[in-house]
């Protein structure tokens, strides 16, 4: 069935794909930040999309459902793969376990010799398509799975951990990412504990909110850092670096793409210039590096790091070392004491406005404030007009 999805929707190579430049990191991987919808089964309370009730959006699956359309997204990335030159998509959103016919896309790229990694909160049932589809498959086609641990998997952390187990069992490379809410920094020490055992990367990260990380007390910064172990997870910390006087790889070994608009940027964090588009079919890749478009933003994404996209501040090698299992906590904070002596900026203050989180108190809300937050934002008067249920 997928040789004959794929001879009826192939369409010839885009003949002037470059390899990466020279000093791309040695896999011959180009990143694609992919985000594919708002739309999720959770309902975290350091969310934007459920602060906004987003997460209830089900119309954004839509376009998922035509084979068509999946053929043109998975055709836009294997016109444009050589034998040097091949993409890492990196599957973010909302939740994109939920992407209907994501096994179709998947195995369309994998067709054409590309990778896929998955950013996901794994509450999805074991016999949802999307979870049967990830447990199907292993290193190095899916390059990694970042499994968020949220508190509503806390409710029932036993299933989690199953599906956690299983996915490992099957030969993925799993991090457990565990949003540092102040309110979460008690468990920090088993759940390392917990990860070490199964020999997956342990993954602590940095809450960002209208407020935070600024609002991080020095102890739970120490906690924090006390379990990190990439130069990434401390730059989080900071807030990342701004972006004033960087130069980076965006746009040309890293892209951001928007797959409800099919808009491309040079990278997830930035709205312009446009760099292309999926469905005109259009993509200018830079050659060079470039300085950041808005500049005096931080860059704030950990992608943008372990990727080495952002000159100056590599941390692939390590990223490559977390990919492999359990690491033990390492102390860069020596690193950031030099880099800030060297006049490297970062996040200044709570006003920075790191994330759109406006109240960032909560753990998560229930199905019937996210219901609320929804027609709130939408002006929609009176009793629920979403009729989406959490089945998807
Ligand atoms: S899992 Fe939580 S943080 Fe991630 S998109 Fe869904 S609601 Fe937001
Ligand atoms: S500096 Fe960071 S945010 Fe700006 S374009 Fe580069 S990678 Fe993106």
């Amino acid at each position: 069935m997928l040789r004959q999805f794929l001879r009826k929707w192939g369409r010839p190579p885009i003949p002037q794909i470059e390899s990466l430049p020279a000093s791309a990191p040695g896999l011959g991987y180009r990143v694609a930040e992919v985000y594919i919808f708002d739309t999720c089964t959770h309902r975290c309370g350091y969310c934007w999309l459920a602060e906004s009730g987003q997460v209830l959006d089900f119309k954004q699956l839509e376009p998922f459902r035509s084979t068509e359309w999946i053929a043109n997204v998975g055709g836009f990335f294997n016109r444009r793969t050589t034998a040097k030159s091949k993409w890492l998509l990196q599957f973010t959103g909302g939740e994109p376990l939920i992407a209907p016919n994501l096994d179709l896309l998947c195995r369309y790229l994998f067709e054409g010799g590309n990778r896929v990694a998955f950013y996901t909160a794994l509450l999805v049932g074991r016999n949802h398509p999307g979870f049967r589809f990830l447990a199907s498959q292993s290193s190095p086609r899916v390059d990694y799975v970042m499994a968020s641990f949220h508190p509503e998997a806390e409710i029932d952390e036993d299933r989690y951990f199953e599906k956690i187990h299983a996915l490992r069992d099957a030969g993925h490379r799993i991090f457990l990412r565990y949003v540092g809410h102040p309110a979460r920094l008690h468990r920090l020490d088993e759940l390392a504990e917990r990860c070490a055992k199964l020999n997956i990367c342990f993954y602590p990260t940095t809450l960002f909110s209208s407020s935070f990380p600024g609002a991080y007390t020095e102890e739970e910064r120490d906690r924090l850092r006390h379990h990190f172990s990439s130069l990434s997870q401390f730059l989080m910390l900071e807030g990342g670096i701004d972006t004033t006087e960087t130069k980076c790889f965006a746009g040309s070994k890293v892209i951001g793409v928007n797959l409800q608009t099919g808009d491309i940027t040079p990278c997830i964090s930035v709205h312009h210039p446009s760099i292309g588009n999926v469905f005109r079919d259009e993509l200018e890749l830079s050659r060079v590096a470039i300085s950041c478009p808005e500049a005096g933003i931080n860059c704030s994404c950990d992608v943008h790091y372990q990727q080495d996209i952002v000159v100056g501040f590599p941390d692939r090698a390590r990223f490559e070392e977390q990919k492999t299992g359990f690491v033990a906590p390492r102390d860069l904070f020596g690193e950031i004491v030099r880099m800030k002596q060297a006049g490297t900026m970062f996040y200044r203050d709570s006003t920075a406005g790191i994330g759109n989180v406006k109240n960032d108190s909560r753990l998560f809300y229930t199905i019937e404030e996210v219901r609320q937050n929804y027609r709130v934002n939408r002006g929609l008067p009176g009793p629920s007009q979403v009729t989406e249920s959490f089945k998807t």
